[in-house]
């Protein structure tokens, strides 16, 4: 391990960490009656469903294909019959499609080895992993969850130089990354060497953030016990957002992606571990996407009721919150992810899907806001936005209905990280107030190109009569 702990260079914020559930081992939550399968699990197109009401199914068996170029395979996560294919609210209250199967025992499909050896033994074929990845439905689980055979294909003439691991899991409170990377560490670093032999042999850095010195060490020691080239542990200070893709590459490479570009355009990947694992289980064990683990926590849980949960995807969240003992009296907001970037739960009765990271119940006393008064012109937001933009400056803009000026100072590269509002003593919501106003600008920019495609098509069609 190197022992040279770094950070990105520009803005972020230090809240507390309160990783209250770090000591809590992952445990195997039990199969509910029913689950609820999202076809919207992904980024990009919604899955097309290949089942029909009154099919049997067993666990890991495809259910719904991909929809699109950017999609993924989704596959059944218990065994069963399929009940009903129709809208259902996910966590947001958007109706999204989701396959409702009746759970009857826990009959796996043929193929996949449920056994604990490891397997170390890195296959070659470039094409064929890419393509078992593809198969299992792999997506990227540190948020985003885009689907892991396209990051790893990258464009002819891109090519990758480092593959970024994150275990910073810089929010507070989560600590679903940590466990893994305690208990499932060997399988993470098999997970890393795959897909480095996918992206041609780069070298691998797994960042890991100081905080977390077990990690640390049963990381280094796994990768020095397999011995695969070029994989190295990187201690990363403790600062949010650490684990953000352009924060880890600006720590690890000293490199900066441009405004509207991708990490591959500074021969950067950045996968989460998580992801790692997954792909793991999908090369080594033909398992497809099925389960995760999330954390339950919160500030007014007590320490006994903190948990880490392997979860099935489908599983509704009101039958987890009660089999981990009900929602506390004093819980005054749910929310699903960390509480610097994760989504209000609008609805208990969503159900988990391949990202899902939390139920994280917070107190009043850490949710209240306190009442808004005039901006001060202190600069902190602007010191504390990773992303270099001038928050206060892009809120007064975002109130004038000024989309130029918005684009004009980059609204569109927010990362909605949350620092500047945490940083904010006139408590103005500016993560509300630039994330709208970036939804703004997207729409314009997204409008603009549709419309350079457009007239580009029309030259083209009138060169060729
Ligand atoms: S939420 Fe957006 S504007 Fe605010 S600090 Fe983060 S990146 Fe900057
Ligand atoms: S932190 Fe708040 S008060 Fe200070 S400049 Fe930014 S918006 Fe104004």
């Amino acid at each position: 391990m190197s022992n040279s702990k770094v950070t990105f260079r520009i803005g972020g914020v230090h809240p507390n960490d309160s990783k209250l559930a770090r000591n809590c081992a992952i445990e195997v939550l039990p199969l509910p009656q029913t689950v609820y399968i999202s076809m919207a699990q992904h980024l990009g197109a919604p899955a097309k469903p290949v089942v029909a009401v009154g099919d049997q199914v067993k666990v890991g068996q495809v259910i719904a294909e991909p929809g699109g170029f950017i999609s993924a395979f989704v596959h059944s996560s218990v065994s069963g019959t399929v009940k009903s294919i129709a809208p259902r609210k996910d966590i947001a209250g958007n109706m999204v499609p989701h396959i409702e199967i009746a759970v009857e025992g826990d009959e796996w499909a043929e193929g996949i080895d449920l056994s604990d050896t490891l397997v170390t033994a890195i296959p070659s074929d470039r094409a064929a992993v890419l393509e078992k990845i593809k198969a299992c439905g792999v997506v990227g689980l540190g948020g985003a969850t885009f689907p892991t055979h396209v990051k790893l294909n990258p464009a002819p003439g891109s090519k990758a130089e480092c593959l970024i691991l994150n275990g910073a899991e810089c929010e507070p409170y989560l600590t679903s990354d940590f466990r893994i990377l305690l208990e499932r560490t060997k399988e993470i670093v098999v997970g890393a060497a795959i897909m480095q032999m996918v992206l041609g042999g780069c070298r691998c850095v797994i960042g890991i953030e100081e905080i977390k010195p077990e990690a640390i060490e049963a990381m280094t020691a796994a990768v020095a016990e397999l011995g695969y080239k070029d994989i190295e542990v990187l201690s990363l200070k403790k600062r949010y957002p650490q684990g953000g893709e352009k924060q880890l590459i600006d720590a690890v490479m000293r490199r900066q992606v441009k405004s509207g570009g991708l990490p591959i355009s500074v021969g950067a990947v950045v996968q989460n571990v998580a992801t790692s694992l997954a792909v793991y289980e999908a090369v080594q064990k033909n398992k497809p996407l099925i389960t995760n683990t999330m954390t339950i926590t919160g500030d007014c849980l007590p320490v006994e009721r903190q948990h880490n949960y392997l979860f099935r995807i489908g599983m509704p969240l009101s039958y987890i919150a009660e089999y981990a003992g009900g929602i506390p009296e004093a819980a005054a907001k749910l929310i699903s992810g960390g509480p610097m970037m994760g989504r209000a739960i609008a609805n208990l009765d969503a159900t988990t899907v391949k990202g899902s990271s939390s139920i994280l119940y917070l107190s009043e006393a850490a949710t209240k806001r306190k009442p808004e008064s005039a901006c001060i012109r202190c600069g902190r937001c602007a010191d504390a936005c990773p992303m270099g933009l001038e928050p206060f400056l892009l809120n007064r803009l975002y109130k004038a209905g000024d989309i130029e000026g918005l684009e004009a100072g980059s609204a569109q590269d927010c990362i909605a990280c949350g620092c500047c509002l945490y940083s904010c003593p006139a408590n103005i919501p500016l993560l509300d107030n630039v994330n709208q106003a970036k939804g703004q600008v997207m729409g314009v920019i997204r409008a603009r190109a549709a419309a350079a495609k457009a007239a580009a098509e029309a030259a083209k069609a009138a060169e060729n009569k």
